[in-house]
């Protein structure tokens, strides 16, 4: 019998999703400018926030994130490489597609524990200061980046942001127990 539930919980996108942009675009390329991106998901949050309301568009951002974190990781990243490596690897990637300038602060070996700072971050750099963190997409990506690397479940939470008057983008990174 059909489950409308079974079908909600599966995932529709993966990395393939994405298509062939290089055939697709033989002229433009793939780049684009900061502003197409944010005015995309910038105005979808607004609509998701105005219909579900904050605390539940703070969670679809997050999720996706996630999704997000577990594809890039599973067809972009070396998962082989020792830690220190592995971390060169993704600052050299973050530089490289322009997701920010990514350092780890702090890693617990033992607990997993870290914390991380984006600067330039493709989300919020340069945003009007509010007082409030709004990286949540990033949030869930970096969770799903350190989950499918260590195999562990992560929440990650951003403590500082450009739209709270940092200048990077600072994450707390937790095992979930
Ligand atoms: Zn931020």
């Amino acid at each position: 019998m059909f489950n409308i539930f079974e079908e909600l919980d599966e995932n529709k996108f993966s990395w393939d999703s994405i298509g062939d942009v290089i055939n697709g675009r033989k002229n433009l390329g793939e780049e684009m400018p900061i502003f197409v991106y944010r005015l995309f998901q910038f105005t979808i949050k607004d609509e998701l926030a105005k219909r579900y309301g904050n605390e539940t568009t703070v969670d679809i951002f997050r999720n996706a994130g996630k999704l997000s974190g577990i594809e890039f990781a599973n067809h972009m990243l070396d998962l082989d490489l020792e830690f220190d490596e592995f971390v060169a690897q993704l600052q050299q990637i973050f530089e490289d597609v322009k997701i920010g300038i990514l350092r780890i602060e702090k890693f617990n070996m033992e607990t997993g524990q870290a914390t991380l700072t984006i600067g330039e971050d493709l989300d919020c750099s340069g945003l009007p200061i509010t007082g409030e963190t709004v990286c949540n997409y990033d949030e869930g990506f970096l969770a799903g980046i350190l989950q499918v690397y260590t195999k562990k479940d992560y929440i990650v939470t951003e403590v500082d942001c450009w739209a709270t008057g940092s200048r990077v983008c600072r994450f707390e990174a937790k095992v979930q127990s």
